[in-house]
């Protein structure tokens, strides 16, 4: 039974407690590590509170940002603390932000697999392994728009309310989550899937769950989901998620018949 992923507040883990900025940087320092951007790709932001945000800059690489390179913003995207401009692709950040008040941390990135199903305007929408679709659900594919235009926040907007994880055609992949941790955490999941699915299809077949399977998965899930839910959620949260898993054992066996 897979673990949720959970490292931020509230979860007790060491990101539950680390200076946001610290947080930022760490993860800037894992995407380029891990090859999930290059150069200077990729944007990371957090929420600070209900009307400030935490954003990585323009123009830096996310693998060896510091502290005090970070930009402050509030929820239409001024400035206010920082001696950079904010990532170009804020308004996809902002949209997300405002429109998901769960989110408290975004990550995109360019990881080459997942990138590449991107590029070939396939979605990551097979029910393959249990741990992925328990988490992320199906990885839908937002059509393309120029990045870093206000276009491109607008094609993700009839997705980012039903999915923590898209493709962005022609471009990379946006992973959001309760913390930047769980974000990121969320984008190895996109990476995995995605290199799991090219080798099924190399090798020209591919098992996928059951419907019973799935139904197990998100029963067990269900009852640890209730359980942490007590401890750590509001109602509207649980409710939020028990209408997801819902929504998910609806779509996984319509894509069954
Ligand atoms: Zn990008």
């Amino acid at each position: 039974m897979p673990e949720p992923l959970r490292g931020g507040p509230g979860s007790g883990s060491a990101a539950a407690t680390e200076d946001p900025r610290r947080l930022l940087c760490r993860i800037g320092a894992l995407l380029y590590q891990r090859g999930f951007v290059i150069a200077t790709d990729g944007n990371l932001s957090v929420r600070l509170d209900g009307a400030r945000i935490l954003a990585s800059p323009t123009g830096l690489s996310k693998g060896m940002l510091e502290p005090d390179d970070l930009v402050v913003v509030d929820l239409e995207g001024r400035v206010l603390e920082g001696r950079h401009a904010p990532s170009s692709e804020l308004p996809m950040h902002l949209l997300i932000y405002r429109s998901r008040p769960d989110v408290g941390g975004v990550c995109h990135a360019h990881p080459p697999v997942a990138t590449g199903f991107a590029a070939a305007g396939v979605p990551l929408d097979k029910a393959l392994l249990a741990e992925t679709v328990l988490e992320l659900q199906q990885v839908p594919l937002a059509r393309y728009a120029t990045p870093g235009t206000r276009e491109l926040a607008e094609t993700l907007a009839p997705l980012i309310t039903r999915h923590n994880a898209i493709l962005m055609a022609n471009h990379g992949v946006v992973t959001c989550g309760p913390d930047l941790q769980t974000a990121y955490f969320r984008m190895e999941q996109v990476e995995h899937l995605a290199r799991v699915t090219l080798v099924t299809e190399l090798l020209g077949r591919q098992a996928l769950l059951r419907p019973a399977d799935i139904q197990r998965l998100l029963a067990l899930r269900q009852g640890e989901t209730t359980e942490a839910a007590t401890e750590n959620e509001s109602p509207a949260g649980i409710r939020q998620r028990v209408e997801a898993l819902l929504r998910q054992a609806l779509r996984l066996l319509q894509q069954d018949r």
